[in-house]
């Protein structure tokens, strides 16, 4: 006959004991890969499906995460896991990186980290959760619909362009040639059919440059940008926009001597995309271009319009996919949606960031800031 006390023992032990059975058998019979590691990064558990996508049939039990998990970029250079997990404050997921087997195959891989209490060692220490998915289907998918979109959107350029061309220049005979109170059909069917053409003509470039930046096709090629110069050039470029609405395009200049290396290309065409926006959603009043330095090496550009403004919850989204503010002043300005997301894309790739100050019916400020540190990789 067991002591009391020593029957409550067993009695916890056994519990404790069918928990583990539990947990094994559930992390066993999932379809992902778990790896979690102790605060050394030592390997602690890990299911059949670790293994799987390992290809492995050994125990991992007690390894260094680093020596049994060597994923690489999509360039074949090695990735640093105990690096990249140690790096890791809250939980992080990557669908970029690839794992390379003995025979010469590889398949790309989603990695999702997190850091959690593990329970393990003195105290219950720190430890990760690694969990990776077999995505190669998924990513040649993408790559397959975004190789499409770039073809189809390359295709459809030159005869939107020529349409283009060739209404401005019938509007143009049309007007030239039109007697008094006579044509304004003719023109008014034009000049619709003009906004419809330049409308798909922006959609087109979106989808073009989204594709490109999806596909990680476009390239970076930094040079030394004097931002003094490059506002005088984008005032140049759409002050007439403005005028044809009624609105004042100003810019408020920066010391001559601001200059900040990154792509001028990707730069241009995310304020571009700033600026058509703040001409767009404004009925009255101003947009105004500056610039100044920011941080040690890095530089601000911002515009600021008077227009409808936006609401808290819509500053979040207005970055996402084919995301539009529900309201009549929006709705009643043509636009896909996909502007800003696309310019998001672009800031990421340029390592920058982009801040939103903005209230519904006081106006908008998009704040783009580049760091420009010297030894930045590009
Ligand atoms: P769209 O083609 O609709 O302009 P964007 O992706 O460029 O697409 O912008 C997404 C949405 O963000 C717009 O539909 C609009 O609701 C809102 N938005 C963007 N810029 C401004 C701005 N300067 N002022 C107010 N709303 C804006």
């Amino acid at each position: 006959m067991l002591k009391p006390s020593l029957r409550k023992k067993t009695a916890k032990r056994n519990a404790i004991e069918l928990e583990h059975n539990r947990l094994t058998s559930l992390i066993n019979s999932m379809a992902d890969a778990v790896i979690a590691v102790d605060a050394n990064l030592k390997v602690a558990i890990y299911n059949a499906s670790a293994l799987n996508i390992l290809d492995s049939n050994q125990d991992i039990t007690g390894k260094p995460l680093g020596s049994v998990l060597k994923p690489i970029d999509k360039d074949g250079l090695a990735i640093d896991m105990a690096d990249f997990v140690a790096k890791t404050t809250r939980p992080t997921t990557n669908r970029d990186l690839l794992l390379k087997y003995s025979d010469g195959s590889q398949i790309n891989l989603y990695i999702s980290v997190a850091p959690v209490h593990l329970g393990y060692g003195a105290g219950g220490d720190q430890g990760y959760v690694v969990l990776m998915r077999d995505i190669t289907q998924e990513k040649s998918l993408e790559e397959e619909r975004d190789e499409f979109i770039s073809v189809v959107s390359h295709e459809l350029r030159t005869p939107v362009a020529i349409t283009e061309g060739e209404i401005s220049n019938a509007e143009f005979i049309v007007k030239k040639h039109a007697k008094k109170g006579s044509d304004t059909k003719v023109l008014q069917a034009l000049d619709e059919a003009h906004k419809q053409i330049l409308f798909l003509a922006d959609m087109i470039n979106d989808l073009s440059t989204l594709s490109r930046a999806e596909r990680g096709v476009l390239q970076i090629e930094s040079e030394q940008i004097n931002i003094y110069d490059f506002l005088h050039e984008l005032k140049d470029n759409y002050h007439q926009d403005a005028a044809a609405k009624g609105l004042t395009l100003k810019a408020q200049y920066p010391a001559k001597s601001l200059k900040v290396t990154t792509s001028r290309l990707y730069l241009r065409e995310i304020l571009q995309n700033f600026i058509t926006n703040a001409i767009k959603y404004t009925e009255k009043g101003s947009v105004t271009l500056s610039a100044a330095a920011s941080g040690k090496n890095g530089v601000s550009i911002s515009v600021a319009d008077t227009g409808i403004g936006l609401g808290k919850s819509d500053q979040q989204k207005i970055f996402d996919k084919f995301y539009r503010v529900e309201d009549y002043h929006t709705k009643s300005v043509k636009g896909t949606g996909l502007g800003l997301y696309v310019t998001k894309k672009l800031i990421n790739l340029l390592d920058a960031k982009v801040d939103v100050n903005s209230r519904p019916g006081h106006g908008s400020i998009f704040t783009l800031t580049i760091a420009n540190t010297p030894d930045k990789k590009k």
